[in-house]
């Protein structure tokens, strides 16, 4: 009998280093590969209307269009549909008689979700998941996920002992099986602009990027230069394209070590490695603790003492507050769908400690602009920040001040992003709220 294969792609848009992809291509005399649009959501609860950003939509169809490139390199193509997975996966396997669903392993509750849904539902299917988005399988891992260490500190002493070892990323699959005939496809690829933008989305942008980054001296100043805040080179950006798998995380690490073994190791290739540690840490944290990763109260049982304003909430997004910095930030993130490290830090601070609002809603609209949004990095930051996270020192409260004298001490980056006008104070006054 005709084995019948359907490959899920979610966070891994690539054909490289693709465990799954790679299992697919050896096991079903055809496959159908899908992504769906309509993505589900790892925040339950907590989903503003827009969706995606202009910035965010477009790099992800940038990083579908190459996706579909490769794949048509292999014998295959992209389908995509605008369905919930759920219910494009179950109409695909009931239409094509889909004998073996693959997948790589997500880590959002939600997706985790769906693939328990499907195993429940259809028990003579052949399921396979397997793990891409990792530096580390969990069987390498010297504890078991549910023993993951309560800091990032402790996780990286344990993973940096000798003998566990990142393993070198396995080549794409010489050729896939041939596409199933005649599927409905909702796939438009020109429905995206191509306006100059930032980063550009897909495995070979982002390929091109990380060369690009070895091939200079960057990676040798990295620690020193880190914490800028405007410009392509303080940092390394890997982040747009590792966040939805168009290029590998063992992939990079690989060309880090091909740059040590040229250039030299130093303190500051160590720190990239150590940088893609917090990275996985979050990984495994989020594995662990599930949907508790959007709970108020975080991974403790204690709930803050924070609220919802809504003209608060909107000023801040707007950038709109009385914080030239913020709004800096808060102007560069909605104009680019990027925010350096720093930036996030001290727009997540305000949010929580200035403003006194609900850190999840500064969550989901992060959510919602950023075109490297990965639900386990920017949801464990965003807990370790408001204090209900892995963070020992129970939370983290930045002076906005201090921090501008440090980092912008010319005010260059808030000029730049018109951080300073026109400032509003932080609530409006309404004759009406004064009591008599
Ligand atoms: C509130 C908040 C939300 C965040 N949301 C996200 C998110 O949605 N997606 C995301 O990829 N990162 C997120 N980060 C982490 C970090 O800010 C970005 O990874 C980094 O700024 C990306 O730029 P870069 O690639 O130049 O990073 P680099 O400084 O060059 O670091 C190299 C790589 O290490 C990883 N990394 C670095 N810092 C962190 C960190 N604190 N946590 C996890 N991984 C890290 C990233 O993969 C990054 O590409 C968030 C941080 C904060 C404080």
């Amino acid at each position: 009998m005709l084995k019948v294969g359907l490959y899920w792609f979610t966070n891994d848009l690539r054909v490289d280093d693709n465990a799954a992809l790679i299992r697919a291509a050896g096991e079903v005399d055809t496959l159908i590969c899908l992504f769906c649009l309509d993505k589900p959501n790892g925040s339950p609860g907590l989903r503003y209307p827009g969706k995606l950003s202009p910035a965010r939509h477009q790099f992800l169809l940038q990083s579908l269009v190459d996706l579909d490139c490769d794949l048509q390199n292999l014998g295959q193509h992209l389908v995509v549909r605008n369905q919930e997975p759920l219910d494009a996966i179950a109409e695909l396997i009931t239409v094509h008689n889909v004998s073996h669903l693959f997948s790589s392993t997500h880590v959002g509750s939600h997706e985790k979700r769906i693939w328990n849904t499907l195993q429940t539902r259809y028990t003579m299917l052949n399921f396979t998941q397997l793990h891409s988005h990792t530096l580390f399988q969990p069987e390498q891992l010297p504890f078991a996920i549910d023993g993951l260490p309560d800091s990032f500190s402790k996780f990286r002493r344990l993973i940096e002992k000798p003998g566990i070892e990142i393993l070198a990323p396995q080549d794409k699959p010489l050729s896939l099986p041939s596409p199933c005939s005649a599927i409905d496809n909702d796939w438009q690829q020109n429905t995206y602009s191509d306006s100059p933008a930032l980063f550009m989305g897909g495995a070979s942008a982002g390929e091109r990027h990380i060369k690009q980054y070895f091939n200079r001296d960057l990676a040798s100043s990295y620690k020193q230069t880190r914490n800028g805040l405007d410009g392509m080179d303080y940092s390394t950006k890997f982040s747009p394209w590792l966040a939805n798998g168009s290029v590998s995380v063992r992939r990079v690490v690989q060309q880090l070590q091909q740059y040590e073994a040229r250039a030299g190791a130093n303190d500051s290739t160590y720190w990239i490695l150590f940088e893609l540690f917090w990275r996985e840490y979050f990984q495994w944290y989020a594995h662990k603790f599930g949907s508790a990763l959007f709970r108020f109260s975080g991974i403790g049982e204690r709930a803050p003492t924070t609220s919802f304003y809504a003209e608060r909430f909107r000023k801040w997004c707007a950038g709109n507050t009385p914080y030239p910095l913020i709004n800096g930030f808060m102007h560069q993130l909605n104009h680019t769908g990027y925010l350096s490290n720093r930036g996030r830090q001290l727009v997540a601070s305000c949010f929580v400690h200035e403003l006194n609002l609900d850190w999840r809603h500064g969550a989901s609209y992060f959510e919602q602009q950023l075109i490297d949004y990965d639900v386990a990095s920017n949801w464990g930051n965003w807990q370790y920040l408001a204090g209900v996270g892995a963070d020992p020192r129970g939370h983290r409260r930045f002076d906005l001040q201090k921090q501008g004298q440090i980092y912008d001490p010319d005010n260059q980056f808030v000029k730049r992003w018109a951080g300073d006008q026109p400032l509003q104070p932080l609530d409006s006054v309404d004759a009406a709220d004064w009591p008599i």
